[in-house]
């Protein structure tokens, strides 16, 4: 694997103090399976001040130091090293009453959750494998590491991780770890909708996402109970549209919550504490579902109620209408590129109307109504031509 120098840089400072490192967890999981690596995670046996103190030509951050972890800044990259560790006994299903720090790499090892997560590499790419993660992604599975029910309890949060995992990598569950996790189901109620919204995003974005919710829809009613009431027909119409979408989380939620017809899609959005901005964009594609999209007028109401990209709200609608002309849908919209579509564009403002004597809530009325007659070719979009054809209205 080629390890860039900004890690091995700091590999070979620990190393020359003495100290053993390892790449461990998603970096070398996504090398071993040729898919880009995001961020590189470091383990090593020596204790947080000893990692700082190997450091001292180095800005480094503590933010995680009280679990071990020190943040190092190489070359512009911050680097997490962590101390080996055990985690105590956990509490509320979802944290541990604390870590204990090892020398041990093999037990570092153990106390995480997937044997696929658990594959370490030493600064010239030799690999510890002491669970048998590189067999297991071979075989594109998902194993706990341990025992896997106790593992679910002690930590809920793995249940979601081992379902985004699967729609991610496309594997598939091991039997033990898939039974543990559905026995185990219950205990998500102890996650943080933040932490549950999370997952399920990345979960949504996997390629396997359909059929990792069909096949694991009693976990997702835990926290999701509206999807009890979704019907066979419902659960397919969801399910066929979520096979066509592209690999996008808020558009694969638009699907999955207008699609399913469960009801109030925005409270759901809001009790899984999605943000402000996520809820607009989704809600707004969802409202837009059936929108007409054949003229150009339709295509100047859509640039008006938009409030999100384009493409993705196409990727959005050939989903729920797989009959949709994809090609003429797009050149359609951008033939309406300098049209008028919204208030700001209209060649009149407010003070225009208020000279014609109109008083109040009417100004904002007078000018939507102009605002449409130029969206449907009523009247052209020019200063007096809008005053003559506001006058001719029967409000005067
Ligand atoms: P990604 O960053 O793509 O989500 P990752 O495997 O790097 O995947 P992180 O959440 O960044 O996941 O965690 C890094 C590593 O820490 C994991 O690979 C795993 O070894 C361990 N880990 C993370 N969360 C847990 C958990 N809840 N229980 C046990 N081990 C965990
Ligand atoms: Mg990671």
């Amino acid at each position: 694997m080629d390890i860039p120098s900004y890690v091995t840089e700091l590999m070979d400072v620990l190393e020359e103090n003495g100290y053993e490192c390892f790449i461990v967890g998603g970096a070398l999981r996504s090398a071993l399976l040729s898919l880009p690596v995001k961020d590189y995670d470091l383990t090593t046996n020596a204790l947080p001040e000893e990692i700082k103190h190997c450091f001292t030509d180095y800005k480094t951050i503590d933010t995680g130091i009280q679990h071990g972890t020190v943040t190092v800044l190489s070359h512009h990259h911050p680097i997490e090293i962590t101390t080996y560790r055990v985690d105590a006994p956990y509490e509320d299903h979802r944290h541990p009453s604390g870590v204990i720090f090892t020398r041990a790499l093999k037990e570092d090892c153990a106390r995480r959750d997937f044997t696929i997560n658990a594959v370490c590499a030493d600064r010239n790419g030799r690999i510890m494998d002491f669970f048998g993660g590189r067999e297991d992604m071979k075989n594109r599975k998902i194993r706990a590491i341990g025992y896997p029910e106790k593992r679910f309890d002690e930590d809920a949060l793995r249940i979601l991780r081992a379902l985004r995992f699967a729609s991610v990598l496309t594997f598939t569950i091991e039997t033990e770890t898939d039974l543990a996790l559905r026995r185990k189901k219950d205990t998500l109620a102890y996650v943080s909708a933040e932490r549950i919204s999370a997952e399920l995003k990345g979960l949504l974005e996997g390629r396997n996402r359909a059929a990792v919710l069909v096949s694991y829809r009693e976990v997702f009613e835990v926290f999701l109970p509206q999807l009890k009431d979704v019907d066979e027909v419902h659960m397919e119409k969801m399910i066929s549209a979520l096979s066509l979408a592209p690999q996008d989380a808020s558009v694969n939620m638009a699907l999955f919550l207008s699609e399913s017809g469960m009801s109030d899609p925005e409270q759901i959005l809001k009790d899984l504490k999605y943000s402000n901005a996520d809820i607009r964009m989704i809600m707004n594609l969802i409202e837009l579902r059936d929108m007409p999209c054949k003229t150009k007028i339709d295509m100047r109401r859509l640039r008006n109620r938009l409030q999100c990209p384009f493409d993705m709200y196409l990727a959005y609608r050939c989903a729920c209408h797989s009959n949709t002309d994809k090609e003429k849908v797009s050149s359609l919209y951008e033939e309406t590129a300098n049209d008028c579509t919204s208030l700001k564009d209209l060649a009149i403002r407010g003070n225009d109307v208020t000279a014609l004597g109109i008083k109040g809530p009417q100004i904002g009325q007078c000018l939507e109504a102009a605002l449409d007659a130029v969206m449907e070719d009523r009247v052209i979009n020019e200063h007096d031509a809008l005053l003559a054809w506001l006058k001719d209205q029967s409000i005067f």
